[in-house]
């Protein structure tokens, strides 16, 4: 791997402000099956260890002022975006998404510290007239502590970013446990945050290969006030369970099965133009793909021609490489899952339009399958791979009540102009976000986050800021 700065491949984990040796895992490039590096396997004590040191850290920089919270946090997103190149190098070998993708992923997340940051200054409280004549009442925010981060292989800057932002802002330490599969572009991350000024202990990286011990040590430890998790509602379900016994509170970012709505009414040229995006960004690996396509008769079989033509055009390929537009999935599960979808959805009489196809590795062709029927396993669980199912339908009513037959409820997008029904089906969708006549929703600006079994709590915009405060009620009397 070529980077301008060797030293941001860093293969030790960052606990308390120290660079931790030890055992190690291997962690493989899933484009090439290449070991990229050993990095430190940390134990249940390192853990510990690292909750301990956040716990008397978070007091002296929870003591600063906003501004001083919020020049280090700028100094942090400065060095990630002078850093983008060689970030989104690590990131890409070690994730497999495009090289362009993977820099583009490390500028969403960078933004979120930067924005972060800004807001530092703007935790603000409330007066609120008080109960009786010689009463006062006075609304505190204050951070909640010790934060425990358990996050997922899809995005592996972004998911730190998203949550390590406002827990800085708001005064909070945090022990980041990243994914096994891509520890590199987190200890990454911490190298810059040494060097931008986060204080030892406000900012941990405990890389290892025991994700239950680690999510069971952080559910069950008393210093630490907090989980916020992305991933499966299936682990999402677990860490919930283990935290009731010390009332964690929880941010959860889980699974989704996005539906995507095509009208008679869309401009269907934008409507294939979202479709793409929203299904084959990271090769479908997001918790926010388009799971299910439903078009609707009247545009159902020009919609599937459009769509197929910029299907057949994506160029899978190892993400390094010049115009590959998709990359590998992450590994054989994934494949076997995608495989599973696939012959699920034609034995039950889906038609294959293009692709269909393994290609060797962990790579799969982008594939489109119409006429999919509704008991067909595509349109209830999640795939994260790339396969575009169309499922043809004839009344709004009935595509509301398909697109809401789901017990996750985290993106929902639709392609329409009539303004009545975009405020109907806006409004109807049971999704904790809806891109309309977009398939890009997310932004630091704006709260994500999911309904109904896709989660807990919001992340980005002031909305994300209040997941990581208490509020603190004073009552003066005697006035
Ligand atoms: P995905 O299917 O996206 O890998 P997971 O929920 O399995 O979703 O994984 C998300 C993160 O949770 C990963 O970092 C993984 O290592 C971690 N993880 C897996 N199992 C557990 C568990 N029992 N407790 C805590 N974390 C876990």
């Amino acid at each position: 791997m070529k980077l301008n700065d060797p030293t941001l491949l860093e293969t030790r984990a960052y606990i308390n402000g120290e660079w931790r040796e030890g055992d190690t895992f291997a962690v493989t490039n899933p484009a090439t099956g290449d070991v990229i590096a050993n990095v430190t396997d940390c134990s249940i004590a390192d853990v510990q260890e690292a909750i301990d040191g956040a716990y008397v850290a978070q007091k002296a920089w929870a003591a600063k002022t906003g501004k001083e919270r919020a020049a280090v946090m700028r100094k942090w997103y400065e060095l990630m975006m002078e850093a983008q190149d060689d970030l989104g190098t690590i990131l890409c070998a070690e994730m497999g998404k495009p090289l362009a993708e993977a820099k583009g992923e490390i500028a969403y997340g960078a933004s979120f510290i930067e924005w972060f940051g800004e807001e530092a200054k703007r935790v603000y409280g409330d007066t609120i007239p008080g109960h009786q004549p010689d009463k006062r009442i006075v609304v505190l925010k204050q951070p909640v502590g010790v934060v425990g981060a358990i996050t997922p292989w899809n995005f592996p800057n972004a998911m730190i970013a998203r949550k390590v932002a406002p827990a800085l802002a708001a005064g909070c330490s945090f022990v980041a446990r990243p994914a096994e599969l891509t520890p590199l572009s987190a200890t990454a991350m911490a190298v810059l945050a040494e060097r931008a000024g986060v204080p030892a202990g406000v900012f941990s990286v405990v890389t290892n290969s025991k994700a239950a011990e680690t999510g069971q040590e952080m559910c069950a430890n008393p210093k630490v006030a907090k989980i916020t998790f992305t991933g499966s509602t299936r682990v999402g379900q677990i860490l919930m369970r283990q935290g009731a016994d010390t009332i964690k509170k929880m941010s959860l970012e889980l699974g989704g099965n996005a539906p995507f709505l095509v009208f008679d009414d869309a401009d269907l040229d934008a409507a294939v133009d979202g479709a793409m995006i929203a299904k084959f960004r990271n090769n479908g690996q997001t918790c926010v793909c388009a799971n299910r396509i439903y078009v609707q008769a009247g545009v159902y079989d020009a919609f599937a021609k459009k769509l197929s033509a910029a299907i057949s055009a994506l160029k899978p390929g190892n993400g390094m490489d010049e115009g590959v537009t998709t990359g590998p999935l992450i590994n054989e599960a994934a494949v076997t899952k995608v495989e599973e979808h696939l012959s699920d959805a034609v034995s039950k009489g889906a038609r294959v339009v293009t692709g269909g196809n393994r290609l060797g590795g962990t790579f799969f062709e982008p594939t489109l399958i119409a006429d999919v029927p509704a008991t067909a396993k595509v349109s209830h669980e999640e795939t994260f791979g790339p396969i575009a199912p169309l499922i043809k339908f004839d009344t709004e009513e009935e595509v509301i009540a398909l697109a809401n037959d789901s017990e996750f409820g985290l993106a929902g997008y639709f392609y329409a102009n009539d303004l009545a029904r975009v405020w109907r089906v806006a409004e109807g969708l049971e999704t904790g976000m809806v891109g309309i006549n977009t398939g890009l929703i997310s932004t630091e600006v704006a709260p994500f986050g999911g309904v109904k079994q896709s989660g807990l709590g919001r992340e980005g915009s002031k909305y994300g800021m209040d997941d990581y405060l208490e509020l603190k009620y004073l009552c003066m009397g005697g006035i």
